[in-house]
């Protein structure tokens, strides 16, 4: 049995990629999930095929760049299924662009959903982690997290900002034996890239390398497994991985 049974875990951005594949293994583990994410339907179709395995699943509408929404999908797992054991903070958009595009609302979407929604759910889990001295965060960062490159100004900056919050959160709640993780992707097939409006960012992406293979959303899945399936003396504090065909 997996120590993930019956524990309590939310997953934003759960209604495609990343979070619809890591919401299905946890649910697979015997973990009861909500499902957090704008797209409803999307979330009631994945809550019906957890339920048709045997799975317990929610499915709870959430914009994470909204506090009090954050705050409800907590509350509402809560009720539901009990104190919360696992944050993953998954949701992200991606609109690459290159500054002289000057897509400022782009540069603010991406910062509330990238920055202020994974504060959001920090800000909503944590007191009662560390009153339970209990508890694993997720936040699901990039390779832009690690390295910038042209057209990727504002998302790397929010990534680079995920990873320098993830490592202040570690520091400081070792002592109270809650664990931090950042998942940090590569190129991996999902529709994230489907929000890029730049022409010459849009270009950099079909130009890929022949036979180049991305990761898949459930290989992602897979490195959330191994962080949270540690044994509790083992923080995992970062999992960097790429297809092996990208070099950068
Ligand atoms: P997808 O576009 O497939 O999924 C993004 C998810 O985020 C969707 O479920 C979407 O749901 C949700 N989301 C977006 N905005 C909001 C919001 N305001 N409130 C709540 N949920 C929101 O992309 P991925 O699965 O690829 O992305 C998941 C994470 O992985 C992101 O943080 C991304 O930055 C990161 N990542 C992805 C890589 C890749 O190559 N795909 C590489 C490195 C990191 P909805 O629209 O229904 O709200």
């Amino acid at each position: 049995m997996s120590v993930l049974s019956n524990k309590v875990a939310i997953v934003t951005g759960a209604s495609s990629g990343i979070g619809r594949a890591t919401a299905l293994a946890l649910a697979k583990r015997g973990a009861r999930v909500a499902l957090a994410a704008r797209r409803v339907d999307r979330l009631d179709e994945l809550a019906g095929e957890i339920h048709a395995g045997g799975g317990k699943a929610i499915a709870v509408q959430c914009d994470v760049t909204a506090r009090d929404q954050v705050e409800a999908l907590v509350a509402a797992t809560r009720e539901t299924f009990g104190p919360i054991d696992v944050l993953i903070n998954n949701a992200g958009i991606m609109p690459l662009s290159f500054m002289d595009a000057c897509k400022v609302e782009e540069w603010t979407r991406t910062v509330d959903v990238n920055v202020q929604g994974v504060l959001y759910g920090v800000g909503a889990v944590l007191k009662e982690m560390i009153e339970r001295r209990s508890g694993h965060i997720v936040n699901v960062s990039s390779v832009a997290g690690r390295k910038v490159f042209p057209g990727g100004a504002v998302y790397c900056a929010t990534k680079f900002a995920v990873h320098a919050l993830s490592e202040g959160l570690r520091q400081e709640l070792a002592g109270f034996d809650i664990r931090v993780t950042t998942i940090a992707p590569g190129l991996v097939t999902t529709e994230l890239q489907d929000s890029i409006t730049d022409e010459r960012v849009k270009e950099r992406f079909r130009n890929l390398p022949e036979n180049f293979e991305a990761l898949t959303s459930e290989d992602i899945a897979q490195s959330v497994l191994y962080a949270l399936e540690a044994p509790a003396h083992v923080c995992v504090n970062e999992v960097l991985i790429r297809p092996t065909r990208q070099e950068m």
